[in-house]
């Protein structure tokens, strides 16, 4: 079939609305919880109108509760949105709910659905909500087996579904491990731990929406380390990473728990200080630099740095606001470096 432009328009519409622009964790619910409420919502569709065909009205309703609750996640989904108190409040109760009907009217065969709606649990709840979710069911359904299944098969079925509830919470737990890892190497620089460039734009780009909302005044200082080039020919490239690492560490002594540092060059760190003025920011850098000419990082040999400090304003794009601290640098280099300028 060949990619007629309507067929491109809704191709590209889907990947948009349903790949998210949110946190990586909302990003895998998002998809998660569109799949299994389009297998919900199609198979929950023909039983509410057998239930309604049937005279069971109630039960009809119920079903047709469920089905609004999977029509408003999947329309969430497509939009790229998890919505969290639909799935916690909507759509876990109706599943325990159903469990508890079914073992009510199924007996036995109605136990072998906990262990589908325990496993659902996780693919539509965040971890910490899916396990509370889990034991509630696991309670739940072993007390209505209790009244409606023969003693031996409760005690099975407790132990498989406890075996299968862990299972479940050990695989998550550790796909959340790995996710919160690989996003922590995304962001940050595996030599000095300061966050990338990759980090910077959405950092200053939302930083600079912010300010311009609530009017207040932050402060750039773009670091550059003199002669860097020289440190790596006359020492070696290890030598010059050490230096690295030390100079972010002289950095980070020096920083406020609000204020962040990204590596953006080679030898170039990038200190964002919200809420703080020019002249409070060039004294912390006229600090780290004074640290730094100090310090003994390579034994007879001072490395410096050179400093360009601006200051927000809200008629700035964030890129404007950073070429400032550029052009202070650049004029620190042309003063003679081993200087801080605003
Ligand atoms: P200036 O005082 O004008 O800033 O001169 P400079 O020598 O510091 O600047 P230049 O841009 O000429 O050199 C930067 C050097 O940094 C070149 C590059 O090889 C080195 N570099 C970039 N990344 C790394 C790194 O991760 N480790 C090491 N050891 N060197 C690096
Ligand atoms: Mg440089
Ligand atoms: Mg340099």
């Amino acid at each position: 079939m060949s990619n007629s432009p309507t067929l491109i328009r809704i191709k590209s519409a889907l990947a948009k609305s349903v790949l998210p622009e949110g946190p990586v964790e909302n990003g895998f619910l998002v998809r998660s919880v569109l799949v299994m409420c389009i297998l919900g919502a199609l198979i929950i569709a023909p039983f509410s109108w057998l239930n309604f065909y049937q005279g069971r009205s109630l039960i009809g309703i119920a079903s047709v509760a469920v089905l609004v609750v999977c029509v408003l996640n999947t329309v969430a989904s497509f939009r790229g949105k998890y919505v969290l108190w639909l799935n916690l409040w909507g759509a876990a109760p109706a599943l325990a709910f159903s469990i508890v009907f079914a073992i009510e009217k199924l007996g036995v065969i109605g136990t072998f659905w906990t262990y589908m709606a325990l496993c659902t649990y996780y693919l539509i709840l965040p971890l910490k909500y899916a396990v509370k979710a889990a034991i509630v069911l696991f309670v739940v359904a072993s007390v209505t087996a209790f009244f409606y299944v023969d003693v031996k098969v409760l005690v099975r079925f407790m132990v498989t579904s406890l075996g299968c509830g862990s299972f479940m919470y050990f695989c998550f737990r550790e796909i959340e491990n790995q996710r919160n890892l690989l996003s922590t190497q995304s962001l940050t620089d595996p030599l000095t731990g300061a966050f990338n460039r990759q980090s910077l734009q959405d950092t200053l780009a939302q930083f600079a929406h912010q300010q311009h909302v609530n009017d207040t005044t932050s402060t750039l200082c773009m670091f550059d380390i003199d002669h860097f080039k020289h440190i790596n020919d006359d020492f070696g490239h290890d030598v010059g990473d050490k230096v690295l690492k030390a100079f972010s560490a002289i950095i980070t002594q020096h920083m406020r728990s609000d204020d962040k540092l990204f590596r953006v060059g080679g030898e170039e760190f990038l200190l964002l200080m919200p809420n703080t003025t020019k002249t409070h920011a060039a004294s912390i850098a006229e600090c780290i630099r004074e640290t730094l000419s100090s310090s003994e990082i390579i034994s007879g040999h001072p490395v410096t740095v050179s400093v360009g400090v601006a200051e927000s304003d809200k008629h700035l794009s964030w890129r404007e606001w950073m070429k400032n601290s550029d052009d202070k640098l650049y004029f620190s280099k042309q003063n003679g470096r081993n200087q801080v300028s605003m």
